[in-house]
């Protein structure tokens, strides 16, 4: 039987693949053929010598600081002369009315840096050879007279303390237990010790202890530290974010999140530096974020060993890090990376662990901690501290050559470190008398002290000019700690909460923007419940946050907080759209009342119980429904409600009728024998299904009416349900009028018509293949799910931080014929299949360029398990693929034979493509998971993972708190050949504007509320038909009030998409966009004056003379309207 299957299949295959052929080449050559021959790029010289000849114009740093080390002269002024000035420290760029000449983004110019990641990944060996005592280095030697009486080594010594908002307990528990005692000793000891410093991240936890401070005594004291200096914040965000699964918009919520408690509270606007040591790899994305937040420097930690060391072997651990698509320097942010392992004190004061775990004076006996490698800590005296000091210098001295200054970072600190008074003394005094000792011997050349953040970054500005380091393009993912660990299990670890994550984003993002249209009374609480919803979204963005790294309970805990911002996101939702479709005559609100249901077809849980069911009929002979369009051009989509009758007709507002299709409610369950899933129809619910339409950033009111029979209503139509199963069931439909067939298992194809995309499938209901339109070739998309298991070795098992699996993935076979559900019909076609571990549906709908898949997943009977979908194609991407960061940018990857299956593996935070001369094929993804494409054709997405084991990083327990998720994609194919080619070198790659419109469907879906009332007096037909439309592309970030500048200051952060260039598509004309015009402000009525702000939305700058904004691809820019 099997065999024969097989061969069955294999037949199947060879005809697709020469019907394939045949298309592939009858339907390119004649045309284009000679086209892609000229657009095959010449070959350029290769980039190694494209940035040499970079290096040359910019001067030969290298050289320069050579010689500066063994002179030791410098003179401050020669660094800017004679030197192209690449840097442009302006927090914001001029107004330049000329703006394609002051664009940054020129898709036919490879952008110029340095250091490009993905050529270093090309060169790095991998070989991870053991360094001695600095294992994933070498042996660091050092010139003793590069420093001189006048050329001191400058030591600067920065107390920390990371606290992690969650993790192994809550953030609760974290506060009460540690956190508040950290802050009580700091108030006490850097207020009797003015030498003493410290810095703070977390603005979370300092927002709450201040905020709880009794005594105005003890707050002034508080601002006296951070006047004096001597307490510094860092970032100044919430959270120390993640950079793999975060959203970017919720990056920026978190930064701003912070940022204005401290603009606030202390008035500090002028944050310059950031401090990210524990994120599990680090996102481009971030400095771009920071650099438009006004940031001027930025910290890392966490990259992978092997190119710490290669950039250290360079002396490029700083560098100026640019944006993959900035030919002109524009977007570079200086970056400190750190050298070591990690950033405790024994990896931090030097290459030997074992030395300077002796100077972590926490770590002296008595105090319940010890150094592992068994030489403790001993109280510095006047004995011993001439030979402890020559041991620390020396540790000193070997990490500072592997930087370009004078000036070396010494972090001093631990996770939830000083907490105990005597520690804090412990620390400060032993490190008082090494200073004393070192700074008063003349033979050592040092100067050190206790410093922040911003004093080294300043002293590293002061010895040369940012011009002086290298320019880097590129990220740092896929992070590993050692050997072939790599940190590319949390990419997918806890999808359910990465999948709130998501939904809350979006909630929020709609509700801020809703709420700012008008302005509220105080009492309302909008602004209480907005900041809660933030305060959820923000604390979830913490790296064992949306990571999906914490205990169960502390998962369960920011879940709690996100459901509590989904719910108050939701009420300010339909406050203010009650109140924006009101007439104000008759708006007589109350505040507290729910005046609209917001119905959600894309919960987190595959389980649709908790959606309502509009009910109409005899009694209630209408209901209204309002759709909400957050983008900022003309939006017409399908959406779908239930009802509880299938006879219902759409109208608009106006009256006019809507085509709508109405389709059997089924559900999924497994049987009692065990059996493969079986779906049950209803008799009280129906899908009702229509196409809506919505004015940019606008509302639009449809009403549903109730009929009797089919024929009251000509515009709703009814799908037709075919079953494929062996084994026949009764179905009770009740009053639905069409009849359900029953087939054989045999392939089928859908598509809604000829001008959309089409899909066939496996008699098992699973994507075969797919074409672009009726027109277009079809290419085979083969479609299947296949498991990973673990790895036996101990120690080194997959858990929620590592993916280490057992070897390639498996297929997971098909057993039986599983129960397939055909729905057929004008406005959306569908089929869903019922397997033992996913429910998997694939949807095509009306007007849409995208297949859905919808994969409801439950692996919580498995041990052990990470399942992925892959889609096999015969695209030739070679070893070539595309993933985003954070939303914002899609970066080219490349699998790399020399590294293994998990660090080919990258974050998939929106979406993967691959693509060759002829096709692209697109997958975005409504939940942030890991994926690849290992094999060239490939791509493959992980759905969720179960581990039962710990993977020792710390967590202490492995991955299974599994729940039924529901995973959506959308799958798009394209034909390349209208496309513009990018140059080889090109380091990403760009959507197309069709591909961006159904990604946005899947974050930033139409709003979908139900009035709860019957009879609504005085409601409009629509809000925003006087907003002028953008190009999609234009999008508003954040939309908001802001309550700490005035009552009615509107913050808008509106960021430019850049597409690809494809002569079908509309390319992006417009360079200006009218923000008054964008929001419909009548120019007499309102006095709004327009100025420039930072991204995070602080305070107004200069004000905006022109109102037409001249914007980039790419750019980000923030505004204050008052
Ligand atoms: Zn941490």
């Amino acid at each position: 039987m099997i065999r024969i299957k097989k061969k069955f299949l294999l037949a199947i295959f060879v005809v697709v693949f020469f019907v394939y052929l045949y298309f592939y080449l009858y339907s390119n050559v004649p045309s284009n053929s000679e086209k892609f021959i000229d657009t095959v790029p010449k070959t350029i010289p290769n980039y190694k010598k494209y940035s040499n000849v970079h290096d040359v114009v910019e001067k030969p740093l290298d050289d320069i600081n050579d010689n500066d080390n063994l002179l030791g002269e410098e003179d401050p002024e020669q660094s800017n002369l004679g030197k192209k000035d690449l840097i442009n420290d302006q927090i914001l760029p001029e107004n330049n009315n000329d703006v394609e000449s002051s664009c940054n983004l020129d898709i036919d110019t490879v952008p110029n840096s340095d250091i490009q990641m993905l050529n270093v990944y090309n060169e790095i060996p991998f070989d991870n050879l053991d360094g001695g005592v600095w294992k994933q280095g070498w042996n660091i030697e050092y010139d003793i007279h590069q420093w001189n009486r006048n050329h001191k080594l400058k030591v600067f010594i920065v107390p920390h303390s990371h606290n992690d908002p969650g993790w192994i307990n809550t953030f609760d528990e974290y506060y009460e237990r540690q956190t508040k005692q950290i802050f009580s000793n700091m108030l006490r000891h850097l207020d009797e010790n003015e030498n003493m410093k410290f810095i703070w991240a977390e603005i979370v936890y300092f927002s709450r202890w201040y905020d709880s401070l009794m005594t105005s005594e003890s707050k002034d004291k508080v601002k006296r530290l951070i006047k004096n200096k001597q307490l510094e914040f860092v970032t100044g965000g919430w959270v120390m974010t993640d950079e793999a699964a975060s959203h970017w918009y919720s990056i920026l919520q978190s930064l701003t999140e912070g940022q204005v408690w401290l603009k606030k509270t202390f008035n500090i606007s002028n944050i310059k530096s950031s401090w990210a040591i524990d994120p599990f790899g680090h996102s481009s994305v971030m400095p771009y974020i920071f650099k438009e937040a006004g940031f001027e420097n930025m910290l890392i930690q966490r990259t992978h060993y092997s190119v710490k060391k290669y950039l250290a072997q360079r002396k490029e651990l700083e560098f100026r890090w640019r944006q993959l698509w900035d030919t002109k320097g524009t977007t570079d942010l200086f970056t400190h990376m750190m050298p070591f392992y990690s950033y405790d004190v024994p990896h931090t004061c030097g290459p030997d662990p074992k030395i300077c775990c002796q100077f972590d004076f926490k770590r002296l006996p008595g105090y319940g901690l010890s150094c592992p490698w068994k030489v403790p800590p001993v109280p510095i005296t006047d004995d011993n501290v001439a030979k402890r000091a020559e041991m620390i210098v020396d540790q000193w001295r070997k990490k500072s050559v592997l930087y370009k200054t004078r000036s070396v970072l010494i972090p001093l600190g631990d996770d939830f470190r000083y907490t105990q008074s005597m520690e804090w003394e412990a620390q400060r005094v032993n490190f008082e008398k090494i200073f004393e000792y070192v700074n008063n011997e003349p033979s050592f050349n040092v100067e050190a002290k206790f410093a922040t953040l911003q004093e080294y970054f300043d002293s590293v500005r002061h010895e040369k000019g940012t011009n002086q380091f290298p320019s880097l393009t590129g990220d740092f993912f896929t992070y590993a700690d050692r050997d072939d660990h790599y940190w590319s299990g949390y990419f997918t670890s806890r999808p359910f909460y990465k999948r709130i994550d998501r939904i809350l984003m979006n909630y929020l993002r709609t509700a801020e923007m809703l709420h700012s249209w008008t302005s509220w009374e105080k009492s309302t609480g909008f602004e209480k419940r907005l900041e809660q919803a933030r305060r959820a979204l923000s604390i979830f963005q913490h790296h064992d946050g949306v990571t999906g790294t914490a205990k169960d309970y502390v998962m369960a805990d920011y879940n709690e907080m996100m459901t509590d911002g989904i719910k108050n996101s939701k009420f300010v939702i339909q406050q203010a759209v009650y109140k924006l479709l009101t007439e104000s005559n008759i708006y007589h609100p109350d505040y507290s009342f729910t005046y609209f249901n917001i119905d959600d077809s894309r919960t987190a849980a595959s389980d649709d119980s908790s959606r309502s069911v509009i009910i109409i009929g005899d009694e209630i002979p209408y209901k209204y429904v309002v759709i909400h369009n957050s983008q900022t051009y003309l939006r017409n989509e399908v959406v779908e409600f239930f009802v509880a009758k299938p006879f219902v007709c759409v109208t608009d507002a106006d009256g006019n009728s809507v085509d709508a299709q109405i389709t059997p409610f089924f559900s999924w369950h497994k049987g009692i024998y065990q059996g493969l899933p079986q779906p049950q129809f209803s008799t009280t619910k129906y899908r009702l299904i229509f196409s809506a339409s919505a004015p940019a950033l606008g509302l639009s009111v449809y009403k549903l009416n109730a009929k009797n029979k089919r024929d009251e209503c000509p515009s709703t139509t009814y799908s037709k349900i075919t079953i494929f199963t062996d084994n026949q069931f009764a179905i009770n439909l009740d009053e639905y009028p069409e009849k359900v067939t029953f087939a054989e298992p045999k392939e089928t194809s859908l598509r809604i018509n000829e001008n959309s995309p089409g899909a066939s499938f496996n008699k098992y209901g699973i994507l075969k293949s797919l074409s672009q339109d009726s027109k277009s070739p079809v290419v085979p998309v083969h479609l299947e799910f296949m498991r990973y298991g673990t790895r036996m070795a101990h120690g080194q098992r997959s858990g929620a931080y590592l993916f280490l699996p057992d070897g390639p993935a498996q297929k997971l076979e098909i057993k039986e014929n599983p129960t397939v559900v055909i729905s057929n019909g004008q406005l959306e076609a569908s089929i869903s299949t019922g397997l033992s571990f996913v429910i998997h549906e694939s949807i095509l709908r009306s007007g849409g360029d995208a297949l859905e898949i919808r994969n409801s997943v439950d692996i919580r009977e498995t041990s052990n398990t990470e399942i992925i979908m892959r889609l096999s194609t015969n695209i030739k991407n070679e070893n070539v693929f595309f993933t985003d960061l954070n939303g914002m940018q899609y970066i080219k990857r490349k699998i790399l034979k020399k590294v293994p299956l998990q660090g080919n593996y990258y974050p998939i935070p929106t979406g993967i493509f691959i693509e060759d001369d002829l096709i692209r094929l697109s997958l975005f993804t409504s939940t942030p998971l890991g994926g690849s494409s290992l094999n060239p054709g490939e791509i493959e997405i992980m759905q969720d993972r179960r581990l039962n084991q710990d993977d020792e990083r710390g967590l202490g327990q492995g991955v299974t708190d599994n729940k039924p998720v529901l995973n959506i994609f959308k799958l798009v194919l394209e034909s390349r050949e209208s496309c513009k080619k990018n140059d080889e070198q090109y380091p990403m790659g760009f959507l197309t504007t069709t591909a961006y419109m159904e990604q946005k469907k899947l974050l930033h879906p139409f709003e979908k509320l139900i009035y709860s009332e019957n009879d609504w007096n005085g409601v409009k037909h629509s809000f925003g038909n006087d907003h002028e439309e953008q190009e999609p592309g234009f999008e508003i970030v954040v939309m908001r009030t802001l309550p700490h500048i005035q009552a009615n200051a509107i913050g808008l952060v509106v960021h430019r998409t850049n597409f690809d260039k494809c002569s079908v598509e509309s390319s992006m004309n417009g360079n200006q966009f009218n923000i008054k015009r964008l929001l419909g402000l009548d120019e007499n009525e309102e006095s709004r004056e327009i100025y420039r702000s930072t991204v995070t939305l602080l305070e107004p700058h200069q004000k905006v003379s022109d109102e037409s904004i001249p914007m980039c691809g790419m750019d980000i820019k923030g505004f204050i309207l008052k």
